[in-house]
Formats: structure tokens, sequence, C-alpha cells
């Protein structure tokens, strides 16, 4: 039940129809009791806006925002704070209303770090990161910290190299992909494959012994995971990186461990 009293949290992005954010997070909210003190909402934000949204968040005492793209990095400059790791990321998807000061973070990180550590160990493995945007910024934060050795493949070399000279990684391009016929883990962070029967590697260059975690999560089943899957390799969906970024903000939110398995069903009933 929604009272004068409820606080709001929601995420903002541009477009933002397509969140599961909100289902996810009232599923935790609902199955923690706590639906009437917290409730979650979507806003279509358009990034010239930013600065009257945040006005906005301190007059009506928002008292949580995730950001998602084009946001990430345009957020950080309204923040009061930023955690270490968010800074070193060089993005926040988390900003947390504390009485009027508003502090940013990054759990994208963690987000796909917690499902790749539930299939491997991550220390020496040898990754193939596609894609030198936002989210492969984060990927990479958590792969260092882990120890894998990581190469870059993207687009346009000037993205990749400039990340790869940041984070002390490899980088190619595109045409270097067969490469990642000797890596243990290939990890899609780039856009290709969102809403659409395309996968940014050939297939030939999959085998039964790779991990392939595609970060996208429309579809469900892009056509990377398919591919990855007939090949005899495991998987892991993009809906996961969703789940436990959304479990480490739904932490920061609410004070609570997230009930990650209500959290899960309500995207897998709705991805
Ligand atoms: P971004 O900052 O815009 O980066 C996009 C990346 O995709 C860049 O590396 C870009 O290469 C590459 N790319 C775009 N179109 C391409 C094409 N046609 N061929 C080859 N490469 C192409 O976006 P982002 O924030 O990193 O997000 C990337 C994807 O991850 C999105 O689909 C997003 O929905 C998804 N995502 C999922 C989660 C989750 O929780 N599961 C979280 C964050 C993001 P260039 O550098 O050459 O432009």
């Amino acid at each position: 039940m929604i009272t004068a009293k409820t606080k709001i949290c929601m995420v903002i992005g541009d477009p933002i129809g397509h969140s599961l954010s909100p289902q996810m997070h009232n599923a935790g909210l609902k199955t923690l009791g706590i639906d009437s003190e917290l409730v979650f909402v979507a806003c279509d934000v358009k990034i010239r806006d930013m600065s009257d949204f945040i006005k906005g968040v301190r007059a009506m005492g928002i008292a949580g925002v995730s950001a998602t793209l084009p946001h990430k990095i345009e957020i950080m400059k309204y923040m009061d704070t930023v955690d270490e790791t968010a800074r070193k990321i060089g993005a926040v998807n988390t900003v947390v209303n504390d009485n009027g000061a508003l502090k940013g973070y990054n759990t994208d990180w963690l987000g796909a770090l917690i499902p790749l550590e539930k299939k491997t160990e991550l220390k020496n493995k040898r990754v193939g990161l596609l894609g030198a945007g936002g989210a492969a910024r984060a990927i990479i934060y958590g792969l260092k910290k882990k120890g894998s050795i990581i190469t870059l493949f993207n687009r346009s070399l000037k993205n990749a190299n400039t990340l790869a000279e940041e984070f002390a990684c490899g980088a190619c391009g595109l045409d270097s992909l067969e490469q990642v016929l000797d890596m243990d883990i290939l990890i899609n962070a780039t856009s290709v494959g969102m809403n659409e029967d395309k996968s940014p590697i050939d297939k030939k260059f999959l085998n039964k012994d790779h991990i392939v975690f595609d970060i996208i999560y429309t579809p469900k089943e892009t056509r990377l995971i398919k591919d990855a899957k007939e090949k005899g390799a495991q998987v892991i969906l993009g809906y996961e990186m969703l789940l436990y970024q959304g479990a480490q903000q739904f932490r920061l939110y609410t004070g609570f461990d997230a009930p990650v398995e209500a959290m899960r069903k309500a995207i897998l009933k709705n991805v």
C-alpha cells in the first residue's frame, strides 16, 4: 500500500521503456514486506535535462536513482561524493540520497563478476572482451581486480586503445577475433545483438571450452548465446548481470540483503 510516507526510487534512461529495474526492485521490496516504505518507478530523462532532474531529486527527496544509458557518466558531475570504485571505473549507475547529500556508486562491475565467479575462478584466465564502452569499463575493473588476463576487441581501435592504456590490458580491432579461440572466457559488452538476430563474433571462433557471457538481455538468449550453446560452450545470460548489479543496488537503497531469487523470478517473467 502506497501512503504519504512511501519514498521513491527510480531508474532513469533514454529510452527507458524496456527497463526491467522497476519489476525487479519492486519484487524485492514486496518479498521483504517493505513495499509500503519504498516504491521503484522509471523515468525517461533526456541527457540535456540532467541538471533539472537532479534539482528535482533534491527537491522531492527521491531516495535513490539507478542510471542507465546514456546517463552513467553525465550524472557523476552532480554528485556530492562519488565512491572510490565508481571513480576508478569512471561511471555511476547508482545514486543514494542521504538527507540531501547525493552519493554515487557503481554496481555494474559486481553484476558481471558474480555470475562469472559462479562458473569459474578468474585468476589468470584469458578473457576476450568485446566492446570498449561504459559496460566494458566496469567489467574490466572487476576482472583486473581478480587477476584475469584481458584482451579488448572493439570496432573503434582508438576507443579500445584508450581503455587498454588506462587498465593495462591488450587491445585489438575486430579483424583479430580469431585470437578468441585460445581464450577461456568471451564476454560481449557491445550493443550488437540487442533486439536483433546478430552476433558480434563469427561462430567459427567459438568452441566447447569457452565460457560465453553476453551482457545483452533482450532477447533473453541472443544469437551469440545460441551459437555458443550449439558449440557446447558454457553460457551466462545477460539478465544475470542486471540481477546481480540490482542486488547490490537494493542493499544500498534499503540496507537489506536483496532477495535475489524473487528478483530473478520477476525479471524472468518479463524478459
Ligand atoms: P556504449 O558505452 O554505448 O558502448 C557500446 C559498445 O558497442 C562500444 O564498444 C561500440 O564500439 C560497440 N558497438 C556498437 N555498435 C556496434 C556495431 N555495430 N559493431 C560493433 N561494435 C559496436 O554502451 P554500454 O553502456 O557499454 O552498453 C553496451 C551493451 O551492454 C548495451 O546493449 C547495454 O544494453 C548492455 N548492458 C547490459 C547490462 C546488464 O545489466 N545486463 C548493463 C549495462 C549494459 P565503438 O567504440 O566502436 O563505438
